[in-house]
Parts: C-alpha cells; structure tokens; sequence
C-alpha cells in the first residue's frame, strides 16, 4: 500500500511531456497536427483537448480515446497527465525551446513523406534532434499515396495494412526499406514501430496519413510510450520555473507580448520577469497571462482569458510593460524574492552574448542575421559544419547599420562581403545601400537554401576573379625569331615556338644582358595581338609546329627592332609571381605538367623565386 502510495504520489508529481513536429516542407506536419487536434464526433467531445497559446494540451482522457483503436486489450497504461504539443511545427519553434543548452522540447515527431524519403531539410533536423539529445519517432506520412490504398478512416496502421492487396503491401515493404537504409547512412538504426525491440537503440518509424487518419492512433501511442520509456524521470513536476519565448507579438489592446512555453513551475500575475531583448535584458511585471477564450463562449468581449496563475506545462501569452525587442528564444526568469535581479539580468544575457562572440578570429567572415535565438544558433551550427566563417552577427531585422557593417569585408574580402539572412526582414533603406555598395543580402527561410546562395555566390566570384584574371593569367613559351617584318608599332615577327605554347593576349618580352656591366634586363615588346599562318588567324601555336607570323602591340612607346631589339634575340612570355599565382589559383587545369615545367625554367631568368 505504501509503494502504491508513493507511486502515485509520484504520478501526481510527473507533468505532461512537450512535443514539437518536425520535418521538411510539404511532408504534412500541419495537416498531421490537424488531424490529431480534430475531435472525433462519434467519441464526442475528445476529453477536453484545448488550445492554448502556441500549443495544444491533450490530457490523459483525450489520448486514451484517441489511442483505443490500438489498446483493445487495454495493456497500455498511461502514466503521464497529458502531452503538450506545440502547433507551429518546423525547426524554428524546436530550436527556441531551449534552455542552457538542452531542449525544452522532451519528444519530437520526425515527419517524412513516404513517397519522397529523406530530405534536406530532413537531414537538418535529424542533426538538431542529435545535437540537443531529443527522442524522436518518425512519422512515415502519406500512406494512403500508395497505389491502390483502400482507407479505414483513423485506423490502427497494422489492421489497416492486412486489408491491402499484395501490390500495395510489397510496394509499402519497398519504401520502408529505403527510409531504413536512407536512415542508416546517416547514422540511424530505424526499425518498424511494431518490430522495434528497444526503443532506446531504434527510432520506430510509424506509418500514418494525415488525411485518412491512419496509424495517427499508433503514433500518439508510441509518443506516450517512448516518454513513460525514456524520461519518467526527466519530467519531475518542479517547482523552480524553467520556460521559454515562443514568439513575440503586437496584440490589438495589449501592446508587445510573449507568447510562452513553461515546462515547469508556476507563473503568477504580477510576477517580475526577465527576458532577453535586442537591446539586452529585459525586467518587468506580468500585467496578464492569457490564454485563448473557448470557441464556443460567442460574443466575447476579448478573444482571451486572464488567468490569475498557470501550471507547467503550459502554453501561455504574457503582456507586460517594455516588452518591445524581445527574443524569441529566449529563457524567461522570474525574479524570487531572494535573487538578485542584475545576475538574473546577466544570465539572460549570456545566452545572447555566447552566440554574438561565436565569430571568426580572423575578423574576416560572412555576416549573419536571424529571427530568434534558436534560428541564429541553428544557422551558426550549420555554417560551423560548412567551414563558412562569420564575422558579424545579428538579431532582427537587417538595418542600414547591419549592412554597413558587413560592408567592412569589402576591403578585407570581398567573397565575404555577404549577408545571410534566415527568416527577417531586410529594410528598404537597408537593401538600398546593399545594391549601391555591391554587398549581397541573402534571405531564406529554411537554412540550407542560405548555403546553397553563398556556394552559388562563392562560384560566381571565382568565375568573376578568373575573367578579371585573363590578362593576369601568362601561359609559358619560347619564340625562336626567324624574320622581322614590321619593326616597331606594331611589331610584326615571324616566329617558331620552341618551347610551350604561344598564345593571343600573351605578353612578350626579351631578356638582355648588358655586355659590359652583366646585368640582366627585360625589355617588354608587349601583347600579341594576333598570329597567323598562311594569312589565317589561329587563336594558338604549339610547340614544334610551323612557323607563324606574330603581331605585338604596345600602349605605351614599344622598342624597335635594330636599336633596343635585334633579330637574334630570343623571346619568351613575360611571367611574373602574380602570373605565376594566378595560373595556379584559376587555371591550375589548364597548365599541362611540360607547361609547368617550363615556367620552373623561366622563372630565373624573370628573377622569380
Ligand atoms: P507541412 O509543410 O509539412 O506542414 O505540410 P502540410 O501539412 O501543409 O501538407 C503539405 C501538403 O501535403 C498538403 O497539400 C496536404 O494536403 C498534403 N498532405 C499532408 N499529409 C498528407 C497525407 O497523409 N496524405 C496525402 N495524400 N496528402 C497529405
């Protein structure tokens, strides 16, 4: 009786587990969270699921209507009071629930589309989940796309997969094949939820259809399931208040607010909070905690309720006083009568400041602008991972001053002069001086478009440099003259190449040395204009073939044969370090190894280490 006692003392003491969906665009997270939100008509009202702010409690009594279906025989006990799961679904609301580090969010729903397997934005939030340690099942949506899927409406997915023909069922094992190996290559073991032995070792991967309703019975089940398996102890109801910034809002008739999650503790009215805001920490009183009116109470005079207190976990909109600046991701901190209001301050803080100082020594970096806490942190990991340095970052909508500041990589690098905006505004007056100054801004809304921006980005530069560097780039050659033509203004020889290849555009130049000093001078006759062969202009000459006649032109006052010149010098293609650079950077495809050869046997010559 005494265990008992403890036990369910201890239930009474357990709070409901957050949930977050997440997954790439169009795999049907929203219309999977519609779907579980729906109240069944036949079951009547689904035990009181409400809508609070930015989440959707399900207790107890609405999980085991809805997971019936699947619990016939009744062996699946419920041991938490409910689920909470937030209702944006994506990567953004799963990276700001968070706090020092680790994720407010307990348990996520991985969602992929059947018929479209592992996708990028799949894999960035595969990579998030492991990072922040969160449990996951995935959630493999579309079912009912399978050629010939005969629906059950909201029916368990094994009953439901026995009524398929042998096509569709072998056209199922083929997919779910693919998703399992496409899972291990990143490093996933996945199994079949119902053939998942531990689900500490596996992620279950549960078929459903968000518009049949299919397997959504089994997926709640496992949800419930992999929590009571995995985390009983993690969800300890405390009292010490830990919650996080979901969004921040303007509302008609209450000015700034937040909309809150709190996953522990309680939140009272008048209660003095601190948040985290652009312009650093923000102190304050809750003036209103506001939850959403029920639907049915017509005619309400506010689309809110006011509540004197909320219990974790709970979802929840605060007004309060100088609430303007503040972001989403941040921790909120409630000031007790023993805290020292400045350290809370500063904690909060520090949540801003360690992402602020995560740039790049060097100074020299691409700049970084995002919405909130948690997208700056999940695009600063991301660039991490593609070795792309940053020097500046930001919250918030990019301003003229943002962009200036960016604009200070044009002298130090311009390939970096480069904004990268995830999911905020860039002002007009911004975006002005952007185009004026030749700065790039970037904005996206999934993050891997931003990388895939900056490598296009990256390329068109290489391809600019590479133009700007074609008079830069010399290839090598030997020119053996055999008759002058035209002495100067333009030169015009008649050449063999001995050695290399001669090109139009390459500059020429002979090497003397003067008999009575020995020194060694290099006398430019200029750039070939044109080579010909039996009056035909060919863009190249190689090595050893016929000889060619070779006009050289000069902007400035050219050298003449029978004064600075003779016939019997030879000539060669002026090379320099820069020259040399350049091939290697640009070209480096384009120079044959004798070519390289050739320009190791030039370079003394040119005096070139
Ligand atoms: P999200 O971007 O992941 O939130 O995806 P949505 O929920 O907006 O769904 C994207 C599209 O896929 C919509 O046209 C949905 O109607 C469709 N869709 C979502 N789930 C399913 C499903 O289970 N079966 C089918 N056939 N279509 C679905």
């Amino acid at each position: 009786a005494h265990q008992a006692a403890l036990a369910a003392r201890s239930k009474e003491n357990l709070r409901s587990p957050i949930c977050c969906i997440l997954g790439h665009v169009d795999t049907g997270k929203t219309k999977l969270l519609d779907k579980i939100r729906q109240t069944n008509v036949q079951e009547g009202e689904a035990g009181g699921i409400t809508q609070q702010i930015g989440a959707t409690y399900f207790p107890g009594e609405a999980i085991k209507q809805k997971t019936a279906v699947v619990n016939q025989d009744g062996k699946f006990e419920l041991k938490v009071p409910g689920l909470l799961i937030i209702d944006t679904p994506g990567h953004e609301s799963f990276s700001n629930l968070r706090s020092r580090g680790s994720s407010l969010c307990n348990i996520a729903i991985l969602v992929v589309d059947i018929m479209h397997g592992l996708e990028p934005q799949t894999l960035e939030s595969m990579k998030l989940l492991r990072d922040r340690k969160t449990p996951f099942i995935v959630a493999l949506n579309k079912i009912d796309r399978l050629y010939g899927w005969k629906k059950v409406d909201n029916n368990g997915f094994q009953e439901s997969l026995a009524l398929q023909n042998r096509g569709v069922q072998n056209e199922f094992k083929n997919r779910l094949e693919q998703t399992k190996l496409a899972f291990s290559e990143q490093g996933f073991n996945a199994e079949l939820f119902y053939e998942n032995k531990s689900m500490a070792r596996y992620v279950s991967l549960v078929p459903t259809s968000a518009h049949t309703g299919e397997g959504i019975p089994d997926m709640l089940k496992l949800i419930v399931q992999l929590t009571q398996e995995r985390m009983v102890g993690s969800l300890m109801y405390l009292s010490e208040v830990q919650a996080t910034v979901l969004e921040v809002k303007a509302i008609e008739g209450f000015g700034m607010t937040i909309d809150v999650i709190l996953s522990n503790g309680i939140l009272r009215e008048g209660d003095r909070i601190v948040v985290c805001g652009v312009e650093g920490a923000i102190t304050t009183n809750i003036r209103a905690l506001l939850t959403p009116a029920i639907m049915k109470e017509l005619r309400v005079k506010s689309q809110y309720v006011h509540n004197k207190e909320v219990k974790a976990a709970m979802g929840v909109k605060i007004s309060a006083p100088g609430l303007e600046g503040a972001i989403a991701g941040s921790r909120l901190l409630v000031v007790g009568p023993d805290d020292d209001e400045e350290d809370l301050e500063e904690e909060v803080e520090a949540d801003l400041n360690k992402l602020f100082s995560r740039v790049s020594t060097s100074g020299r970096g691409v700049s970084v602008q995002a919405s909130t806490l948690g997208s700056l942190e999940a695009l600063l990991d991301f660039l991490k991972d593609c070795k792309i340095p940053v020097a500046n970052v930001g919250i918030g909508p990019v301003f003229k001053r943002d962009v200036m500041q960016c604009g200070t990589m044009l002298e130090k690098n311009p390939d970096y002069a480069v904004m990268l905006c995830f999911d905020v505004k860039v002002d007009k007056e911004a975006q002005a001086y952007a185009e004026e100054n030749g700065i790039k801004i970037f904005t996206a809304d999934i993050i891997y478009h931003l990388f895939d921006s900056f490598t296009k980005h990256m390329e068109e530069q290489l391809e600019k440099k590479k133009e700007e560097s074609k008079l830069l780039a010399v290839f090598p050659c030997v020119l053996n003259t055999v008759a002058v033509f035209n002495k100067t203004n333009p030169i015009v020889v008649g050449v063999d190449v001995v050695d290399g290849n001669l090109r139009v555009g390459t500059p020429i130049a002979a090497v003397k040395q003067n008999p009575t000093t020995g020194v060694r001078e290099v006398i430019s006759l200029g750039r070939v204009s044109s080579i010909e062969r039996d009056h035909k202009q060919i863009p190249i000459c190689k090595k050893g073939q016929p000889s060619v006649a070779v006009k050289i032109e000069m902007g400035g006052h050219q050298p003449t044969y029978g004064r600075q010149l003779e016939e019997t010098d030879m000539l060669y293609s002026l090379i320099s370090r820069a020259s040399i650079d350049c091939l290697k950077e640009f070209y480096r495809k384009d120079v044959s190894n004798d070519e390289w050869s050739l320009i190791i046997k030039l370079k003394p010559l040119f005096d070139i280490n």
